[in-house]
């Protein structure tokens, strides 16, 4: 095994070997491109240390041999004291994990080589920032001192001149600074800086290979689904110096607008600095297009590299650049992050430019995006007062009380309340804090600040860069232009597409994505909006090529219409239980407490027409599409009132001596019907097989209002669906009913009504003798929620709130199983009773009805198994859609 592979022998697509950083340096070395050399330490050998606590035995000797390749490459030797070869240390997992793992500089320099390095570049103060940048960055992640410590000596070392930024230290006050850092090392560590160069970059390796488990980069794994035993790689890579004066630089750019897609030239740079300085937001940076008239031919070199990378990677690429001394270098590039509009837009921009094909454009996108964009936007005619402006970093429109600190973020938040965190800017620390935020919003830092790029990662609305606003986190407020004073816990609203800030609550108003899905936009308008016009063209490649259908959970003919605005095609769950609810609520408590079989058929004769009209609106509205109804399921006591409510009404009545007769009936029908665990009590097919005559009213509302609309030359597809199943003779007892009714309502009508009669799949035994239940099922719905229920044994009224935390921080699973399917339990159920009941009847409909079938992933997994469709909420369809098509292609 080959712990070591040197720029030269790697290439982009070794990622889980060479981490994301290490692959693209080695794919951009053999484009050719300015990469000052450099090699990368497997994740492998991470993994290895990760283990058992130590590098691989033959690590050390594989190190060697690559150094001294690189130092004959380059004519020296790291650390050499006369002129001294400096590496950089740097993280790189395979998914980039923004500002989690930490990278050292100039590794080599010590209080020999220092002099050297002066001598060679004739500079000394260059020589001696770089060692006091060195010994910061090595004692604060390396040897685990406090940064501040070092902060603080460079603040007093400034202040004491008399001046703000770093670069007006001359080379005397930076030796000083070097002295100083020394002695906090030496205080803090109880040793002496290393002097030894190879010691410090060995160093500097393992602490590489430990910061793969602080709790900040685990906590962003968590929230990014980034598996935890992937360990990180670490580039070493010979140091090019932006610190070498005005001539000298380092930058990041963007091959095209990461907020909106747009062609052009988008980055920041910063002369005579090093590293990180452009992303901290230290000084000042220049917009890239700037660089043009700094130094030209850098500049032209860089839109040319840039170009090459767009075209070879076929995409949006996020670069890191340095320039030393007129002299260009390339020191990482990756597929950058973008917002959820611009990766639409960029996928259709791409198609036009014949980079991708269709198929491709739909990897680019995601259905989380899409459900991003449909969130509504603040309505920009609202009178409220504008605070200030600031960088538009992350999408969204997001309004709550201001709070200044990540701790109290979390805290309101955990209450209840909706927060909008501010900071003069953010750092790693406060990822806890932005997490629980609606939205940021910073006052320094630019696009590629970390607020910014952790935001976009998160899909979270962020402001960044609001210069004129003062931050004030001590006194927990904030300053405007004109002296206005926001508190903590005053409302404020950000929008992250524009970059304003208001003062109190902003109004919102619709996305333009849903009024197009609404048909309230039409994208072959001349001037319609840019987004909405790739949206269209990419829901378009989804539905050429998806199998899944694509059906809505609607119970009501206003959603049913929406459902099919938004491209649903039939109705998968139409819920009957809300329909007995409001004023009919009095006639089902007259069902319940029915003692005689007159009472009963009264009370159900009351409630027929009722459903049948209900029903005849729903077919009219999907006229053409299947609509499947589910016959009653839930507990009957959630018709009837509040078994303590009533108690304490009818004790009250009595010792008034004024009890009502029917209340006493209902409390003594509401202490029958009480049940300890009322989801696995009476309810679903169990209610249909006890009370007589309840779901033979519910099939004749149906069958009559199907015969209704067939009448007035409709075309009504009902399909029954029976909820709760176990066994197939249950199926069978319902069935026979119901054909029963059916041929009554067709006889009398004088139609031929092709209903169909089916199951829900949501019970394991049901899954486990699917084969059976087929025998008597035209169609399965899996009723994916209740079965996550019972097979994991989770009341899913009640997990969540109470252990789901845990067992999300433990890592038990990265995510809810009510969220995404858990496919290696219910999934696999799934699996084997779709394959079950397809075996006994070949052309049996498969379906699933349930949150995850709005789900991105599930519906990937339902795709795999081969269900007929999905059924989700209205709003969730374009998501289902766009994700069955990307299942597909
Ligand atoms: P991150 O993953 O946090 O971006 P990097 O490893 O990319 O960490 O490095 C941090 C900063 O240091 C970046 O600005 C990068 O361009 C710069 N840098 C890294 N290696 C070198 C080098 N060999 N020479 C000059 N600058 C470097
Ligand atoms: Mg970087
Ligand atoms: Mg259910």
């Amino acid at each position: 095994q080959k712990f070591v592979y040197d720029f030269t022998e790697g290439n982009r697509d070794l990622k889980d070997l060479l981490g994301g950083k290490g692959a693209n340096l080695a794919e951009m070395t053999n484009l050719g491109l300015p990469v000052p050399p450099g090699f990368t330490i497997t994740t492998e050998a991470c993994k290895v240390y990760l283990d058992s606590g130590e590098e691989p035995a033959a690590l050390r000797d594989e190190v060697s041999a690559h150094l001294v390749a690189l130092e004959t490459t380059m004519g020296k030797k790291l650390g050499q004291a006369d002129d001294p070869l400096l590496v950089s240390v740097r993280s790189g997992a395979k998914f980039s994990m923004p500002g989690m793992m930490d990278t050292v500089l100039n590794i080599g320099l010590s209080d020999d080589s220092v002099v050297g390095l002066a001598a060679q570049a004739g500079d000394e103060r260059f020589a001696w920032d770089s060692y006091r940048r060195l010994i910061q960055m090595f004692g604060k992640t390396v040897l685990g001192v406090d940064g501040e410590l070092f902060e603080e000596a460079l603040e007093s070392a400034k202040h004491a001149k008399g001046v703000t930024v770093d670069v007006d230290l001359d080379a005397g006050d930076l030796r000083k600074l070097v002295d100083e850092f020394k002695g906090i090392v030496a205080k803090e560590t109880g040793r002496d800086f290393p002097q030894d160069a190879r010691e410090q970059m060995d160093l500097a390796v393992r602490a590489v290979f430990d910061s793969w488990n602080t709790d900040r980069a685990k906590l962003y794994r968590r929230q990014e689904r980034i598996p935890g035993d992937l360990g990180t790689a670490v580039n070493v890579c010979s140091m090019v110096f932006g610190n070498l004066g005005p001539d000298s630089g380092t930058g990041v750019a963007f091959t095209r607008d990461p907020a909106s897609g747009q062609q052009g030239v988008y980055g920041d740079y910063l002369q005579n600095a090093q590293g990180e300085d452009v992303v901290a937001g230290i000084r000042n940076t220049v917009p890239l297009a700037d660089l043009e008239g700094i130094d030209k031919p850098s500049y032209d070199e860089l839109m040319r590299i840039m170009e090459t990378l767009e075209t070879h990677y076929k995409d949006l690429c996020d670069i890191e650049f340095t320039i030393e001394r007129g002299k260009l270098w390339m020191l990482q590039t990756r597929v950058g992050k973008r917002t959820a509009g611009a990766a639409f837009r960029i996928a259709t921009q791409l198609v036009d430019q014949g980079l991708i094909d269709e198929a491709e454009a739909l990897q680019r996108v995601n259905g989380a995006q899409l459900a991003q964009l449909m969130f509504p936007r603040f309505d920009e005619s609202a009178a409220v007062e504008k605070i200030g402006r600031g960088i538009a970093a992350s999408p969204g429109a997001a309004v709550g009380k201001a709070v200044f600190d990540s701790y109290t973020a979390v805290k309101w938040s955990r209450s209840g309340e909706k927060v909008i965190l501010i900071r003069r800017e953010t750092n790693p620390d406060d990822l806890n804090g932005m997490i629980a935020a609606e939205g940021i919003l910073t006052s320094r830092g630019g696009k590629t600040s970390h607020a910014a790029v952790v935001a976009r990662g998160m899909g979270k609305t962020c402001v960044c860069g609001a210069e004129e606003l003062e931050v004030d986190t001590k006194r927990r407020c904030l300053t405007t232009k004109d002296g206005t004073v926001v508190q903590e816990g005053d409302v404020v609203s950000i929008d992250g597409s524009s970059g304003k800030v208001y003062l109190g609550e902003v109004p919102v108003v619709p996305s333009p994505v849903v009024e197009y899905f609404e048909g309230r936009m039409h994208a072959g308008a001349d001037d319609a909006d840019e987004l909405v016009k790739a949206v269209h063209r990419i829901m378009a490649y989804a539905d050429r090529v998806r199998r899944l259908r694509v059906r809505a959970n609607a119970d009501n003919a206003e959603d049913a219409a929406r459902a099919r605005r938004f491209g649903a095609q039939g109705i998968g769950l139409c819920r009957t239980e809300h329909m007995f609810l409001g004023e009919r609520r009095e006639m089902v408590e007259r069902l319940i407490l029915a003692d005689t079989e007159a009472d009963r058929d009264a009370a159900l004769d009351g409630l027929l027409p009722l459903q049948k009209a209900d029903f005849t609106e729903l077919f009219e509205a999907m006229d053409g599409l299947p609509v499947t109804v589910r016959l009653l399921d839930p507990p009957l006591h959630e018709f009837l009132p509040d078994i303590t409510e009533l108690s304490v009404r009818v004790a009250l009545a009595e010792a008034r001596q004024d009890a009502n007769e029917n209340d006493l009936r209902l409390l003594q029908a509401v202490h029958k019907l009480h049940e300890q665990n009322p989801m696995l009590g009476l309810r679903g097919v169990r209610l249909g097989l006890v009370i007589p005559g309840l779901f033979a009213m519910q099939v004749r509302a149906i069958a009559e209002a199907a015969a209704e609309r067939k009448n007035a030359k409709g075309d009504p597809r009902a399909e029954i669906m029976i909820p709760l199943v176990g066994t197939v003779q249950e199926l069978e007892i319902v069935r026979e009913e119901a054909e029963r009714v059916i041929a009554e309502v067709e006889q009398a009508r004088g139609v031929n009504l092709r209903l169909t009669l089916g199951t829900m799949i949501e019970l394991p035994r049901a899954a486990l003798t699917a084969g059976q239940i087929a025998e008597s099922a035209d169609f399965f719905s899996f009723g994916t929620n209740d079965l996550t229920q019972t097979v994991w044994g989770f009341s899913r009224d009640d997990v969540e709130a109470s252990f789901f935390t845990a067992y999300l921080e433990k890592g038990i699973f990265g995510v809810s199983p009510f969220e995404t399917i858990d496919r290696d339990g219910v999934g696999s159920l799934v699996r084997s009773a779709a394959e079950a009941g397809r075996a006994t009847r070949p052309d049996l409909k498969l379906g699933v009805c349930g949150e995850h079938g709005g789900d991105p992933d599930s519906v990937h997994f339902f795709h795999e198994v081969g269900l007929d469709y999905v059924s989700c909420s209205p709003f969730r369809i374009p998501v289902a859609r766009l994700e069955a098509g990307r299942a597909a292609a």
